[in-house]
């Protein structure tokens, strides 16, 4: 049976780029963030296996999922963004 994930939004907008932050449950309390950068989005999650990956995670998928359902994301086409990019804003984090 899977867990229950739970999602708890905290809206936020930086100037330039739109971020949309999340609180997500699962076995432990993990941040997502979904930076919008024009049709681009950068996902960032702070479990381990993001951290370890630098591929999208199920926490990110239920966030994407759950702004989606409440029409939290912009109404514009967007594009994930890609493995260099994720990698780079990565490297800028670390
Ligand atoms: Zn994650």
């Amino acid at each position: 049976m899977p867990t229950t994930r739970k999602a708890a939004f905290a809206g936020s907008r930086r100037s330039a780029t739109e971020a949309i932050e999340a609180q997500v449950q699962g076995g432990e309390l993990y941040h997502v963030t979904l930076l919008i950068d024009g049709n681009e989005l950068i996902p960032e999650c702070t479990c381990p296996w993001f951290l370890d990956n630098d591929e999208e995670c199920k926490h990110i998928w239920a966030v994407i999922r759950a702004a989606s359902a409440r029409r939290m994301l912009p109404e514009r086409p967007l594009f994930l963004a890609s493995d260099e990019t994720l990698t780079a804003a990565l490297r800028r984090r670390r």
